[in-house]
């Protein structure tokens, strides 16, 4: 410890050695040599730091600054030491001398270690060959984007956080009509109609979701504004994105005049279709309604005179039956059936308005309504030995009276038109279907050829003569009014000679 304090107190200290020159025996050109070698050695390490120094404060891009500047300590002090060995020819400072050597050993193992840490990640640095190829790619890379964005059928914009523009690509140009120089660095407000104002998706965009987000904004629907200041509808597409210039967003325009106008015209196209259906629908309407005030009218006031004609035709017929000719006789008789026919056409044309003049509809119960049209059929179903089944069928909102009616109507023509000898057997069922209850009238009657299929829903359309099986060919009519009442369709499937099924819909929703 003594030493140590000694040492550092004593470092000027020379009267311990005497001067180099003197130890041992020196040429003139040995020593001389010894001392230029080390003054130049000393003079060029003491330029090296410099020029590091230099170097690095010029490069700011320069990597392992701290290496450098180890690395001119490092020389620095190697250059001390050659300099001290020097001096000491004259001035023995052997303290000042080991302590430059010390600081210098020093220096040289931090300066090892140091290396050490950082040679392999200078190890992993590309080369300058690689880096040229480098960007030689990226010039690459960037000459087919600009391509790639110069065709693009889209406007692209590229704007920053403060919403100036930054590229715009060729279809922009065209788009609106601006220079590029006229838009690069210009807020892209100028491309927006004044009205605005801030409340455009670019700002929205901003805050909400926020351009640091990786989501992208997709169909917005807005005007654009031509540097003529024109307006035209655009969808906008916008998407983020990071950049070493900070947030940027990049927007998508497509111009959608054409498509608006498109629309435009279908729209128009629809409303007017709409407006002719509607009055189609409502003339067809009006016309049905007529024709049915007219059919309503006319059989109700024919009653009348028929039934005067009738009851004196009858008179005729009882007071002179026998005292005319044989004829006469006949005649009378024929007019008497053909006036009870004409009754009953004329009932049934009356029934046929009058269906649905019933405006309030309740809640029907269907299986009850068939016990009812079974009650009423009672004695046609004796006679026949008819079987009626039905399965179990649904409660419906709708017209009592004329729901009956269509069961009653179906289940009658089933049992009427059955095969000789064979008893009939009817059975009705029911299903939901698309939101409505489809009913099914099956029978094994006589059948129905194909093209009357269609035919026999027709008021007084019949398919047979009154001898064979007797009817107006009001039923079906009927059937088909009531059906469609309720918002329902029917119609037939029918193998001829082996029985036929009704079909009828009525609507859940009417
Ligand atoms: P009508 O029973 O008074 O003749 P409809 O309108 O009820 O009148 O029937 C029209 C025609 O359809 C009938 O004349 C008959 O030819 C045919 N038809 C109706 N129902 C059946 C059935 N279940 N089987 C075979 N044919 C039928």
């Amino acid at each position: 410890m003594n030493q140590f304090f000694d040492f550092f107190s004593r470092l000027l200290d020379t009267s311990d050695w005497p001067p180099r020159w003197h130890c041992g025996k020196w040429t003139e050109f040995h020593g001389w040599l010894y001392i230029i070698s080390d003054l130049l050695v000393w003079s060029a390490y003491f330029a090296i730091p410099f020029i590091i120094i230099r170097f690095i404060s010029r490069r700011h891009d320069a990597q392992f600054i701290r290496l450098y500047f180890l690395f001119a300590a490092f020389i620095l002090a190697c250059g001390a030491t050659h300099f001290f060995d020097a001096v000491t020819f004259w001035f023995p400072v052997y303290r000042i001398n080991a302590l430059v050597r010390a600081i210098t050993g020093i220096i040289s193992w931090v300066t090892v270690f140091y290396l050490i840490k950082v040679l392999p990640i200078a190890n992993s640095l590309r080369t300058a060959h690689e880096l040229e190829e480098e960007v030689e790619q990226r010039k690459k890379a960037e000459s087919k984007f600009r391509n790639f964005l110069e065709r693009v059928p889209d406007s692209i914009i590229v704007v920053n956080d403060d919403g100036l523009i930054q590229l715009v690509n060729a279809k922009t140009v065209t788009m609106f009509g601006y220079d590029r120089e006229e838009m690069i660095g210009h807020h892209i407000e100028r491309l927006l109609p004044e009205r605005y104002g801030s409340l455009h998706p670019f700002r929205r965009f901003k805050t909400y979701p926020g351009p640091q987000s990786t989501e992208v904004a997709e169909g917005f629907e807005l005007f654009a504004m031509r540097k003529d200041g024109q307006e035209f509808p655009v969808e906008l597409t916008l998407s983020p994105m990071e950049t070493e210039e900070g947030p940027m967003l990049t927007a998508s325009i497509r111009d959608v005049s054409e498509k608006k106008q498109l629309e435009k015209v279908i729209r128009d196209t629809n409303i007017t279709l709409e407006r002719k259906v509607k009055q189609r629908t409502e003339e067809l309407e009006r016309k049905n309604k007529e024709l049915e005030q007219f059919a309503y009218v006319a059989s109700h006031d024919m009653q009348e005179p028929l039934r005067t004609t009738a009851s004196f035709v009858d008179l005729l017929r009882k007071q002179y039956k026998g005292k005319l000719d044989e004829n006469a006789d006949k005649y009378l008789d024929y007019i008497v059936q053909s006036s009870d026919r004409m009754k009953i056409l004329i009932r049934d044309l009356l029934d046929y308005s009058r269906l649905g003049r019933e405006k309030e509809k309740r809640q029907v119960d269907c299986n009850s309504i068939i016990e009812q049209v079974k009650a009423d059929l009672n004695r046609v179903i004796r006679e026949s030995q008819a079987e009626i089944r039905s399965g179990k069928l649904p409660l419906l909102d709708g017209f009592p009276t004329e729901l009956k009616l269509l069961f009653q109507n179906l289940v009658s023509n089933s049992i009427k038109f059955r095969r000789p000898g064979i008893p009939p057997t009817v059975a009705i069922n029911a299903s939901r279907c698309n939101g409505a209850w489809q009913f099914s009238v099956t029978d094994n009657g006589i059948g129905i050829e194909s093209q009357y299929q269609e035919k026999i829903f027709v008021i007084f359309q019949r398919l047979h003569n009154r001898t064979d099986y007797e009817g107006s060919g009001i039923g079906l009519a009927h059937c088909k009014k009531i059906v469609e009442l309720h918002g329902g369709q029917i119609w037939v499937e029918s193998i001829p000679g082996e029985g036929s099924t009704f079909h009828f819909t009525i609507s859940e929703i009417q």
